[in-house]
């Protein structure tokens, strides 16, 4: 029943990026399965999933995008960033590289998007605390450099799902209203 004839007040796009294997789609699969969220299949090779939520009585539905199997490097079109307002920059916090390509995917990012889209860098997988390979400093320290929001989430055990979401959403929430 969740969007059924609700007024919707904002549409925000949100794009996942990073590297292949982080957990992008589980994290956007955790954080869409609620009664509210409604299942999209987007045309061209991309896939988006939308979650309506209330945010200071505001009706907003982010519209998450997720590559579908794009992330080879500079492989994600700028149809995919179009519009976008947030993006989630990805790495697996078990795999050291995923971490050194964020740079990357930011420069990636920086090119195609929008001036003032919120981005917020995401450590992926902290439910195995036993296989860090990044530790949090190093990532604090990236987002604080480059102004990004920053938390270590798990999509397999919910650990910081929603609440990453949810701060982001926000953030663009306070942008744009
Ligand atoms: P994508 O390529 O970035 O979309 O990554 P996927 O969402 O397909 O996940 C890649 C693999 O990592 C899959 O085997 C997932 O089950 C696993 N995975 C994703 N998120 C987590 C997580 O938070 N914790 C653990 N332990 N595994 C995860
Ligand atoms: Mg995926």
């Amino acid at each position: 029943y969740g969007d059924f004839n609700q007024k919707i007040d904002y549409v925000f796009k949100v794009v996942l990026i990073g590297d292949s294997a982080v957990g992008k789609s589980q994290l956007l699969a955790r954080f869409a399965r609620n009664e509210f969220s409604v299942d999209s299949k987007a045309t061209i090779g991309v896939e988006f999933q939308t979650k309506t939520l209330v945010i200071d009585h505001k009706t907003v539905k982010a519209q998450i995008w997720d590559t579908a199997g794009q992330e080879r490097y500079r492989a994600v079109t700028s149809a995919y960033y179009r519009g976008a307002v947030g993006a989630m920059l990805v790495y697996d916090m078990t795999k050291r590289q995923s971490f050194d390509h964020i740079a990357r995917w930011l420069e990636e990012l920086r090119g195609h998007a929008d001036k003032n889209i919120v981005i917020m860098l995401i450590g992926n997988k902290c439910d195995l605390a036993s296989l860090r390979a990044v530790p949090v400093e190093d990532a604090k320290e990236f987002a604080e450099r480059e102004n990004l929001f920053f938390m270590e989430t798990s999509a397999l055990d919910s650990t910081n799902v929603e609440t990453a979401f949810l701060t982001i959403l926000t953030e663009i929430y306070r942008i744009v209203s």
